[in-house]
């Protein structure tokens, strides 16, 4: 097989912390809510990742930088990007696309879609889209008691 695919999802729940910042694709928001987690918790580098590694069979983020390792604690999400695209090509596959669906109604995504295609695209040496969806108050994203991000991969030998 010359071209695979690989699917990503990822999901980080929403915390008060004035202090920690919200970061999505690359981009810090201002916000009063960041979302929590070992890492920066960038739910679009990390369901992109996922993606790409799914697509080359190299397991998940999770097995790569466990989220037990303090080497990551805080980590910026587009180097861990970066590095998960670094191992995809280790492995012989090019990436040739990532598609990503947003989730959340907060903070508004649409100013700085294109912007975060720039800084992700940027991390993976290939194009990648980010389309931004609310979740019409249906359950717990609708709450917004987090983010959700789904996306898609595709590589090729
Ligand atoms: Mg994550």
């Amino acid at each position: 097989m010359r071209v695979r695919v690989g699917q990503g999802f990822d999901v980080h729940r929403f915390v008060e912390d004035v202090e920690r910042p919200l970061v999505l694709g690359g981009v810090t928001f201002e916000s009063e809510r960041a979302l929590a987690g070992h890492s920066d918790a960038d739910v679009v580098a990390h369901a992109c990742a996922d993606a790409l590694l799914g697509a080359a069979g190299l397991g998940d983020i999770g097995q790569l930088f466990p989220d037990t390792d303090p080497a990551w604690a805080g980590a910026d999400s587009l180097e861990l990007l970066a590095e998960a695209t670094r191992q995809v090509r280790a492995a012989g596959w090019e990436p040739g696309n990532v598609d990503a669906s947003l989730v959340t109604d907060h903070p508004k995504i649409a100013p700085m879609r294109d912007e975060m295609g720039r800084r992700l695209s940027a991390a993976v040496g290939a194009p990648v889209t980010v389309k931004g969806r609310r979740a019409e108050g249906l359950g717990a994203l609708g709450r917004g008691e987090g983010v959700a991000c789904w996306a898609v991969a595709v590589v090729t030998r």
